[in-house]
């Protein structure tokens, strides 16, 4: 049998972490298996349902690299076939129209809460004769349909996570509604609903897995039961872990992760994303291998390792796992991806040249988890006036420090550029001259240069200043305000 997976998301909002978690599963599997990956976007619910969030979640598919091999399929163009399968349901007699008002269905519920038992259906109009059912539409009732669900009957289902999961029919909430009431006077119901529209198409689209969050249990009891009336065959499920915050709850907005888009804005990676999202639930059957592709992982990938227990989300190690993708990662090509981040910060990134921003990429590189990291570590390359912390102020007032400044000054001062080996050498040279410790003239000039005592390698940031003339004018502004 040929495995067919999908994911179904509904554009009621952007690309969420959730579902591209999901999105990433079944992408691992379809690839293991040499299989086929379907998207179906799930646009029925019209009021919530946007254009704008089905391009968010097709593009943010695309940016993971989560690339599906049929569709995007849109329920809201097979809606005649859920009617069929609505009518189907009716002929075989597994469903029927319910009359009940909302006001009744009100009053049962209250009825069950007064005497502490669970809410749900109580099935009342499962047997009406065809007069009762007649006698309700000429009152002017329109009708939902409901399917049958036998409150005797236990579901049981093998899945590929969790093992046997068991669920009682009376747990089910009684018979469910499947179509709505119909919206114009000729129809004799109306739209489909989720659960009914999600067997159809899984059956049409011959869906041999399904993977999901494990928020859909219930659903697959329900759903088994659709399949079992409409004749076909059951595929496999497979319900993966939430993805839960640091207090083990359902990750949402509150805890500050909502799109994927957002995590490209906070300067994530795909490939780091991507990577993080496979372990969250998931590990590489060598566990100490935490850094792979997707490729890679798919070479691996098997439900029977996805954890039962909830997955928490964990902000340091998916910064950890993007500082990897990162330090590795050629310094033309980040130079390309932290453009955009220098241009939104204000950086007259333009006017530099190429090879002095893929040096300066270069020697950034080491100090960032994110790709918006960059705006501070870099910024003391593109500031107008440098503004010394308190910890280097104390430092160039120290005593001598005027002079060791001054002589390096002194020492680019006929020079236009200067090479590492000229770097180097000054430094030396002062040392010598003045009767100081190497690392008081490092100190100096970094805090000279930068306003700071610690940074990354001292020449390279030196030289790169040198490039756009800065040193200089920095030694000399930082002796003027250490004369004040
Ligand atoms: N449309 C559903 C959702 O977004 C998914 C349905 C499914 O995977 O079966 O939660």
């Amino acid at each position: 049998m040929s495995v067919r997976v999908r994911i179904a998301p509904s554009p009621t909002g952007n690309l969420h972490i959730g579902t591209a978690r999901t999105a990433v599963f079944n992408w691992l599997f379809a690839h293991r298996h040499q299989g086929t990956f379907v998207l179906r976007v799930e646009d029925t619910d019209a009021a919530r349902s946007r254009p704008e969030y089905t391009e968010n979640i097709k593009s943010g598919l695309a940016w993971l690299g989560l690339n599906w091999d049929e569709g995007p399929f849109f329920q809201t163009q097979r809606l005649d076939k859920y009617q069929q399968a609505v009518q189907t349901l009716l002929d075989k007699g597994l469903a029927y129209p319910c009359y009940c008002t909302p006001e009744e269905l009100e009053e049962m519920r209250e009825t069950q809460k007064a005497k502490g038992q669970a809410p749900g259906y109580d099935n009342r109009h499962r047997d009406l004769t065809s007069a009762e059912q007649e006698a309700f539409a000429a009152q002017g009732r329109k009708p939902v349909i409901r399917f049958k669900i036998d409150g005797d009957r236990t579901i049981v289902w093998k899945d590929l996570i969790r093992d046997t999961v068991t669920w009682k029919g009376s747990d089910l909430g009684g018979d469910m509604v499947i179509a709505r009431t119909a919206e114009t006077e000729d129809q004799p119901y109306g739209q489909a609903l989720y659960n009914l529209a999600v067997v159809v198409d899984d059956i049409d689209m011959q869906i041999s897995h399904i993977i999901r969050g494990e928020d859909h249990i219930a659903n697959t009891a329900k759903q088994i039961l659709l399949y079992e009336a409409l004749g076909a065959e059951v595929p496999s499920f497979a319900h993966s872990p939430l993805i839960l915050n640091q207090e083990g709850r359902k990750l949402s907005k509150r805890d500050g992760v909502t799109s994927i888009d957002d995590f490209r804005k906070m300067g994530f990676l795909p490939e780091a994303l991507v990577n993080y999202m496979t372990l969250l639930g998931w590990t590489f059957p060598d566990a100490t291998k935490e850094i792979f592709t997707l490729e890679e992982a798919a070479k691996e990938f098997d439900l029977e390792r996805v954890n039962k227990a909830g997955a928490k989300f964990d902000w340091d190690k998916l910064d950890w796992i993007n500082s990897q993708y990162l330090h590795q990662m050629p310094a033309d090509k980040l130079t390309g991806l932290l453009i955009p981040y220098w241009q939104e910060a204000g950086y007259a990134v333009d006017k530099m040249d190429r090879a002095w921003l893929e040096s300066l990429t270069a020697l950034t590189a080491p100090t960032l988890n994110r790709l918006t990291d960059v705006i501070k570590e870099t910024s003391v390359f593109f500031v107008d006036a440098v503004e010394h912390s308190e910890e280097a102020m104390d430092l160039l007032q120290q005593e001598g420090v005027a002079a060791v400044i001054t002589e390096i000054a002194e020492g680019v001062k006929n020079a236009d550029s200067i090479t590492e080996e000229d770097a180097k050498a000054l430094i030396k040279q002062v040392t010598k001259s003045q009767k100081v410790k190497k690392g008081l003239v490092m100190r100096s000039l970094r805090a000279s240069l930068t306003g700071e005592l610690h940074g990354p390698d001292l020449t390279q940031t030196w030289l790169l200043l040198n490039q756009l003339g800065e040193d200089k004018k920095r030694l000399l502004e930082t002796l003027e305000k250490i004369a004040d």
